[in-house]
């Protein structure tokens, strides 16, 4: 059975490589026979308070392109008890770190081509007496230990992707429960098979991967679909391109746009996109200017 879910985060309304992401994956799970799960990744409080009603825009716009989804929508700030319950699985592999950020800038070689910096573990190495002493001055975050486990994902563009696990943040020092546990713990828990996601997350797939399986889940297959470019050749956001649905025209123009930037041709409607799908179809991955 082929499972994905679109696991939008209500911070802003969907733009047009939101949407684009959220066809591909529909499209896939639909051609497959498959089940298309929605989850609201709404963990930042601040940021989705901010939004003001984002999340029931987002669901809107979706449904307005035709994107139905099983079952009932996710959402992750009512399952905070799930995310404690996964910490107190790991149990021993748990560890506080204490580090600032700029004491982390410090101690790590330089950053990913993604920005991301691998920890070097250091707060591990701290005996129980300085442990004792830091906590007075800082709230720690939680981070699991890999060990340099090494993890290799399959995506169904990029062929198959290794990489070393760090010590990844669990949670947050303020208390927040990090996205790289919160989503694998709902993919896992809900039985995701596939992911199909913007390709921003590629580098991050092994260490969740890594951790679905330590999680008692296996790595899902994933498909990371080419990020959409704003007038400026940059990721698409506010600035540089039309910042929702409406703004880029409503489905009526939207839609032709998507389905044929994945290589459809132009479609008024997702069951026309869907019909005309070979068998052997492979998306126009990379990645796509609005110009
Ligand atoms: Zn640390």
């Amino acid at each position: 059975m082929h499972v994905d879910r679109y696991a939008p985060s209500p911070t802003a309304d969907l733009h047009l490589g939101n949407l684009r992401t959220a066809l591909a994956g529909w499209l896939l799970a639909r051609a497959a026979g498959g089940r298309w799960l929605m989850r609201i990744e709404d963990l930042d409080t601040a940021r989705v308070r901010a939004a003001d009603g984002a999340a029931a825009r987002n669901l809107a716009d979706l449904r307005r392109l035709g994107l139905d989804w099983d079952g009932d929508v996710l959402r992750q700030s009512e399952r905070l008890d799930c995310y404690r319950d996964a910490i107190a699985m790991l149990g021993e592999r748990v560890y506080e770190c204490f580090c600032t950020r700029r004491e982390i800038l410090e101690a790590t070689a330089a950053p990913h081509d993604d920005g991301y910096r691998p920890y070097p573990g250091t707060c591990l190495r701290l005996s129980r007496a300085e442990r004792a002493q830091r906590r007075e001055q800082r709230r720690p975050a939680l981070r699991v230990r890999a060990d340099g486990a090494t993890c290799t994902i399959h995506d169904r563009f990029a062929g198959d992707v290794t990489a070393v696990v760090d010590d990844f943040v669990l949670v947050r020092g303020d208390g927040e429960f990090a996205y790289n546990l919160a989503s694998v713990v709902d993919d896992v828990s809900s039985g995701v098979t596939h992911v199909t996601r913007g390709d921003d997350l590629l580098s991050s797939a092994p260490r969740q991967a890594w951790l679905a399986q330590l999680l008692g889940g296996a790595a899902p297959t994933y498909a990371h679909v080419g990020l959409v470019l704003g007038r400026d050749g940059r990721r698409l956001a506010k600035r540089n391109g039309p910042a929702n649905l409406d703004e880029a025209g409503g489905p009526a123009r939207v839609l032709p746009w998507l389905t044929a930037s994945l290589g459809l041709g132009e479609h008024d409607d997702v069951a026309g996109a869907l019909a005309a799908m070979p068998p052997d179809y492979e998306f126009w991955t990379s990645r796509m200017s609005i110009t």
